[in-house]
């Protein structure tokens, strides 16, 4: 064997639950370690496993977070492909071609196309000859040559392994470019006053334009002093430049709002203080938590409080924003200038929170003593048994529990709980899944 130093090269699976990605990585691996779960409402997440084919290492992470209760089928894989982009050296897309290219499977070979590392494309389940003509049909994906397999009895999965490795680049994929200015999305309905903020922070302000091809308007972020420290606010161009035309305003505003919660690490959403918490307004939130980044919630146009309305707004907060307790919370006025200053702070302690890594010791010696307090609940005779947790990934905090038995939600909201009461994590969501294994 050649001796490998450095960093392993990293292979990431990406596809639809039930294409047979588990299946795959064990084909990867040679055995079976990743347990593939049939069992609906167990997620499983990215976990990543050491490989070795030819005498060459490698690591293959397997993508498979996907919680159906959490977010939409769209958003978790558009978040896989997201992730896989970042961080892999080379990225297996795996699609069903006995399902063929679903409307899911192309969101996602859209997002692919955009790579800059290699994308392979298996047509899995391709178990007998017969059934190569439907791993053709997958050009239509525009990643190229599919490569039919079936991971299920092997077919194939040597000559994948081979194309793989070849596709790994000589040089290992530099970790994300650190030290720039951190990254934040300033988000919210119309009119909570964005774009005034932006304005009041702009004094100190440089613009950044981003020239992306194929893209006809480029995004323009605005590097802005706060806090004695410089932050780059991303996709600012959509707030100086407002679109006012009636129709298409709403679908260009939300669209804006994702590219931005997406290319940032943290968003401050903005809300109107003087006005109820709104389905719009939640609907900006839930695309932050469910895009994994680090909240900050800020209520804008305190200059138009008065006393009745502060109380009522608490009343307002506790009932409309309880599932976002956690978020860093901060009171402005974009107007006056009031509170503004202590927004970096708040960016400063969510980010923190975001990048948290809980040590595997610390984490299991506290769990062991909460579940031996409270088990989780027995459901159809048998309670299942927590063997060990670990956190798999930061930015946010995603764990992963091992579990002997499904664990329901309520018991999952309530670890939820007590690893935010323990450990803190103000101003980031965090993840739990659950992995079975007998
Ligand atoms: P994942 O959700 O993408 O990780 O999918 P799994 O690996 O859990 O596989 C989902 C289902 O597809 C399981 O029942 C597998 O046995 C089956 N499967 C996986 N690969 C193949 C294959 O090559 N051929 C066939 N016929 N079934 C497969
Ligand atoms: P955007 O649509 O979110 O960019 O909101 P704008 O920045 O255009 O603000 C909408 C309206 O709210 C404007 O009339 C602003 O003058 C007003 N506004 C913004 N911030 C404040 C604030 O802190 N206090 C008060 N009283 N009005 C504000």
């Amino acid at each position: 064997m050649t001796e490998q130093t450095g960093p392993l090269p990293v292979v990431a699976i990406v596809g639809r639950p039930n294409v047979g990605k588990s299946t795959l990585v064990n084909r990867f691996l040679g055995r079976r370690a990743a347990v593939v779960q049939d069992t609906p409402g167990v997620t499983r997440d990215r976990i990543a496993y050491e490989a070795l084919w030819n005498g060459k290492r490698f690591t293959v992470v397997d993508t498979g977070g996907w919680d159906p209760r959490a977010s939409g089928l769209g958003a978790s894989i558009t978040r896989q492909a997201e992730y896989a982009m970042k961080t892999a050296d080379v990225i297996v897309f795996v699609v069903d071609s006995q399902v063929g290219a679903t409307d899911t499977d192309l969101a996602a070979a859209r997002i692919l196309r955009r790579s800059d590392r290699p994308v392979i494309l298996v047509a899995n389940k391709v178990d007998d000859e017969r059934s190569e003509s439907n791993a053709a049909e997958l050009w239509s994906l525009g990643l190229g040559e599919p490569q039919p397999v079936s991971a299920l009895h092997g077919r194939a999965s040597g000559d994948l392994l081979d194309l793989v490795l070849e596709a790994v680049p000589e040089a290992p994929r530099e970790q994300e470019e650190e030290g720039g200015p951190r990254r934040v999305a300033l988000v919210g309905r119309p009119n909570v006053g964005k774009s005034s903020l932006l304005n009041r922070l702009a004094k100190d302000e440089r613009s950044v334009v981003d020239s992306v091809a194929g893209t006809t308007v480029d995004p323009v972020d605005s590097i802005v002093t706060l806090g004695g420290e410089e932050w780059r606010f991303v996709d600012t161009a959509g707030l100086r430049r407002k679109v006012n035309t009636a129709s298409g305003m709403e679908y260009y505003a939300s669209l804006r709002t994702e590219a931005a919660i997406q290319a940032a690490e943290v968003a401050v959403v903005l809300l109107a203080a003087d006005e109820v918490v709104s389905e719009q307004d939640q609907r900006v939130i839930t695309q932050v938590i469910e895009a994994g980044r680090a909240l900050v919630i800020a209520f804008n146009k305190w200059d138009t409080l008065d006393e009745d309305r502060r109380h009522q707004l608490e009343r307002e907060i506790e009932r409309d924003l309880a599932r976002v307790k956690w978020a860093s919370r901060v009171n402005i006025s974009a107007l006056t200038g009031r509170g503004v200053d202590k927004l970096a702070q708040h960016l400063r302690e969510a980010l923190a929170s975001w990048e948290t890594r809980v040590p595997t010791a610390e984490l299991n010696t506290y769990v062991r003593a909460l579940v031996q307090e409270t088990p989780p609940p027995a459901r159809g005779g048998r309670a299942p048994k927590i063997k060990y947790l670990t956190q798999a990934d930061v930015r946010p905090p995603r764990f992963v529990v091992f579990s002997t038995g499904f664990l329901e939600a309520g018991y999952r909201r309530f670890l939820e709980r007590k690893l935010r009461e323990r450990f803190g994590f103000h101003g980031t969501p965090i993840e739990i899944s659950v992995k079975v294994r007998e």
